[in-house]
C-alpha cells in the first residue's frame, strides 16, 4: 500500500550527491491540460535538477492515456505541444532529455502484453490512485485502459530501464506496481547467465510531494484548483483570491489542522525559497487578505522568467513538434532494444 511504497521513495538530495552516470530517469505527464505549480514543485524542478546533474532522462507525454477522453482528444496534438512548451519553459533541455509521445513508440506499448500477465485483476482493483482517478473521471464507466493504467506506466518506466522516477505522492502506488512487474518479470524470465532484465525503479519525491490547490484538495489539472505555470499575472491573482482559507486572522503553518492556509503559506515559501514558518510569521495577524497578497506576489515573481521563456517558445510550434519527433526517434531505438531482449528471454522463436 501507500505506506510501504513511501518507504521505497528516496530523497532528491541523496541522489544528487550520488553518481549521476549510475542513474536513468523516466518521468512524464498526461496531456490533459497546462502544467501547474503542483507539477513544478512536485516533480518538474527535480527533473531539471537531475538533468543538470547529468543524469540521463526520458520524459513521456502519456497521450494514449487520454485518447479515450472525448473532451481532450479533439485537441490532443495541441495539448501535447503545450506540455512540451511547459517542459522547455521550466528548463528541460531537449538536447539532453528525451521528450516523446507514448503513442509514437510501438515497442514500448508491446511490453504491455507480458506485463499484464504478471499482475492480477485483484491487485489492480486495490490501487488507491486508480480508484481516486475513477472517482474524479468524467467517464461514467471504468474502461480497461483506465483500470490497467499502472501497468502502462510500468511499461513507460521499464522500457528505458529507468531506476529513478521523480513523481508526486499520488504516484507511489503506481510505482509499486512497476516494481512488482520488474521483480516478477526478472524472476520468471532471467537471462541465461541469471542476470535481471529490469532494474527495480524507485520514486523520487520532492519537498512538496502533494501541493494542495485553491479548494484544499490535491492541485490537479482537471479539478480547476490550480495555478498554471503559463497563466497571466492577473489570472494568477484571481485564482489565488478565490482560494479557500479560514476565519483565524493569525496566519500560521500547521498543515494538519489548517491545510488550506498552510498550503498557501507553503506555496509562498517555495517561491521565496524560505521556510514556511518564517513566511507565516512575517504575515502575522494580517489575515487571509495579506496572505493572498503575499502568495500572489511570490508566485508571479517566481514564475516571471519561466513565463517570459514560455512566451518566446510559444511562437514556434514547429520547434515543439520537432522536439517530439527527435525524442520519439531516440525512444524508439531504446524501446526496440528492450523489446528484443524481452522477447529473447521469454523464448520467442525468431
Ligand atoms: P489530472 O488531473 O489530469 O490527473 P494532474 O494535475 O494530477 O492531472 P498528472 O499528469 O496526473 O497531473 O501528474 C503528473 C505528475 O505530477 C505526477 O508525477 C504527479 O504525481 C505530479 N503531480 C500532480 N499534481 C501534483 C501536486 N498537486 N503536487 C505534487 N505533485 C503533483
Ligand atoms: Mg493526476
Amino acid at each position: 500500500g501507500p505506506a510501504a511504497a513511501a518507504a521505497t521513495a528516496v530523497a532528491a538530495a541523496s541522489v544528487l550527491s550520488d553518481d549521476p552516470a549510475a542513474h536513468r530517469v523516466l518521468t512524464g505527464d498526461r496531456p490533459t491540460g497546462p502544467l501547474h505549480l503542483g507539477h513544478y514543485f512536485g516533480t518538474l524542478r527535480n527533473r531539471v535538477r537531475l538533468q543538470d546533474q547529468g543524469v540521463e532522462m526520458f520524459v513521456v507525454v502519456a497521450d494514449y492515456q487520454v485518447i479515450t477522453d472525448r473532451d481532450l482528444a479533439d485537441r490532443l496534438a495541441e495539448h501535447t505541444e503545450n506540455l512540451v512548451l511547459d517542459y522547455l519553459a521550466a528548463g528541460l533541455d531537449p538536447e539532453r532529455a528525451t521528450i516523446f509521445p507514448h503513442s509514437a513508440v510501438p515497442a514500448l506499448n508491446q511490453l504491455l502484453l507480458p506485463f499484464l500477465s504478471l499482475v492480477s485483476v485483484a491487485e489492480l482493483g486495490r490501487n488507491p490512485t486508480v480508484k481516486d482517478e475513477i472517482t474524479h473521471s468524467r467517464q461514467s464507466a471504468v474502461s480497461g485502459l483506465m483500470f490497467t493504467y499502472p501497468v502502462h506506466q510500468a511499461a513507460d518506466i521499464l522500457f528505458c530501464k529507468a531506476d529513478l522516477v521523480p513523481v508526486g505522492q499520488d504516484q507511489l502506488p503506481h510505482l509499486e506496481v512497476a516494481r512488482t512487474v520488474a521483480r516478477r518479470f526478472n524472476e520468471r524470465y532471467p537471462h541465461a547467465d541469471g542476470s535481471a532484465v529490469f532494474p527495480r525503479p524507485q520514486a523520487l519525491l520532492s519537498e512538496a510531494p502533494m501541493l494542495l490547490g485553491t479548494d484544499g484538495g490535491k492541485m490537479s489539472k482537471s479539478r480547476g484548483n490550480a495555478v498554471a505555470l503559463g497563466a497571466t499575472e492577473d489570472e494568477t491573482a484571481r485564482i489565488i483570491r478565490g482560494a479557500r482559507t479560514d476565519a483565524d486572522r493569525r496566519i500560521g503553518y500547521d498543515p494538519v489542522d489548517r491545510p488550506e492556509v498552510s498550503s498557501l503559506v507553503l506555496l509562498a515559501a517555495l517561491c521565496q525559497d524560505r521556510a514556511p514558518e518564517a513566511v507565516a510569521e512575517e504575515i502575522g495577524d494580517g489575515g487571509a487578505a495579506a496572505l493572498k497578497r503575499t502568495v500572489t506576489e511570490s508566485v508571479n515573481e517566481f514564475l516571471r522568467p519561466l513565463r517570459a521563456r514560455r512566451a518566446e517558445l510559444a511562437a514556434d510550434r514547429g520547434h515543439l513538434r520537432q522536439v517530439l519527433r527527435d525524442g520519439a526517434e531516440r525512444a524508439n531505438a531504446v524501446a526496440d532494444a528492450t523489446l528484443a531482449e524481452v522477447r529473447e528471454v521469454m523464448g520467442a522463436a525468431i
